[in-house]
């Protein structure tokens, strides 16, 4: 496959850009570096790179696009609300609607606040929570990633309930100090953690169903627990449902699993493919927030009308009857493509899926918390995702991210990406 025209302008961006990238996981250092590919258009479920190359693409830019790449029920909301300027600084209708929507469509948010992206609105319900509560620490949980604000930057110790150390350079470990990490669905390093510093706990950080270690269901009653606990230890939960809202049913995963939490953050989908990122949930939680309140938050392109507008039509789309289904049946024939053929081949895998949304894990053994996907091969997935991509299937540069589908996804993409599936595990054994 002819790369040129990606690796003369991989090399250009990096004199200028710093890693030639403006984020890392765009440099492929997951699967062993190399020259990212360069796309210059997309459209429905396809991608042509600068030289011309196509594929099927399953990043959907890391969860964002899940309508399929320039769906023109967006592009034309778009270019209406550029017609009209795209940053007015004062309130338009478009804020309204789209609030409106939201809590239609996601009963726990009385209130709504939109920011500019996912690590906005997780930061902003961290401080809210703080105010709320009075109190400074929070817990999270292992391998969760909540964008890169301070605090959720912040990996675990040793042990099942560790205070924090920094992931970051740049982080005082006085606000790593701040952070207690336990593993996902392990009830009782959670309960351990709330014995040790339940009254200072402000807020339990939980991403429903987890997207950032691979897609990892919670265990049956695993969140209801949470929520319990956290509660009669006085602390709010706050759901990061970033990659789930509207990822598996029109709403969010607290509706899917029917746990309620006090705070909402969200963000990708919810923009259609521009920038957002909105937080929510009760009422007298969220009159925490300025002005009402003494928790400061504010944001010149918050509420822009683009993203308003991009957000409202993308959910027009997703509510149309029959979305999530189409969803859950390319996904289901994915699933079993793969999981057929790696047997035909005698490869291990496991294959977590829910809906539209999958990981390919290179183990022999169920994946459940991030010990257990960290634990997983990583360089066969290295090999499988550089084999994909020279066969057309352009997939996320890393073994802890998961393959989205969207509605302009076919059947036809399915085959051939199982086609290509089968040839990369053959040339893995061959
Ligand atoms: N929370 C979750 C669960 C995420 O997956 C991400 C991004 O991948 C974020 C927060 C941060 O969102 P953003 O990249 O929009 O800042």
């Amino acid at each position: 496959m002819n790369i040129e025209t990606s690796k003369s302008l991989f090399q250009e961006a990096e004199q200028h850009i710093v890693g030639g990238v403006n984020s890392p996981s765009r440099a492929y250092k997951g699967v062993g570096g190399g020259t990212p590919i360069y796309m210059k258009k997309g459209e429905g479920s396809r991608f042509i790179d600068v030289d011309d190359n196509k594929y099927i693409d399953y990043l959907g830019a890391y969860g964002p696009i899940i309508t399929g790449h320039a769906h023109p029920h967006i592009t034309d909301a778009i270019k209406k609300a550029a017609e009209s300027g795209v940053l007015y600084g004062t309130p338009t209708s478009l804020e309204n609607v789209f609030a409106k929507k939201l809590k239609n469509a996601i009963p726990s948010l009385d209130k709504v606040r939109f920011v500019n992206s996912g690590t906005e609105a997780v930061m902003t319900t961290i401080r809210v929570a703080r105010a709320y509560t009075g109190r400074n620490k929070i817990i999270k949980f292992a391998g969760c990633y909540h964008g890169h604000s301070d605090l959720v930057l912040v990996a675990a110790g040793s042990g099942p309930a560790t205070l924090g150390t920094p992931d970051s350079a740049g982080i005082p470990a006085a606000i790593a100090e701040d952070v207690i990490t336990v593993p996902f669905n392990d009830i009782s390093s959670f309960q351990k953690a709330l014995e040790q510093y339940g009254d200072e706990i402000a807020g339990v950080l939980v991403e429903p169903i987890v997207g950032n270690f691979g897609i990892v269901e919670p265990k049956e009653g695993f969140l209801q627990q949470v929520n319990d606990f956290a509660h009669e230890a006085g602390a709010l939960v706050i759901y990061d449902e970033v990659i789930t809202a509207f990822r598996f049913t029109y709403g969010s995963a607290q509706q899917l699993l029917g746990v309620e939490p006090d705070m909402t953050a969200m963000g990708k989908i919810i923009g259609g493919g521009l920038p957002i990122g909105a937080y929510g949930g009760r009422a007298d939680i969220m009159e925490q927030v300025a002005p009402l309140g003494p928790a400061y938050q504010a944001g010149t392109m918050s509420g822009n009308p683009a993203s308003m507008a991009a957000g409202i039509a993308c959910l027009e789309v997703l509510e149309q009857p029959g979305t999530y289904e189409h969803l859950d049946r390319l996904g289901a024939l994915l699933e079993d493509g793969i999981k057929n053929s790696a047997s035909s081949y005698g490869i291990d895998v496991q294959v977590n899926r829910l809906g539209g949304a999958l990981t390919l894990f290179f183990t022999d053994k169920e994946v459940e918390n991030y010990k257990d996907a960290e634990n997983t091969d990583g360089e066969k997935f290295a090999s499988f995702f550089k084999s994909m991509l020279s066969k057309g299937v352009n997939l996320a540069p890393s073994k802890y991210e998961a393959w989205f589908l969207t509605t302009a996804h076919r059947e036809e993409d399915i085959h051939k990406t199982l086609e290509a599936v089968d040839q990369t595990f053959a040339e893995m054994t061959g």
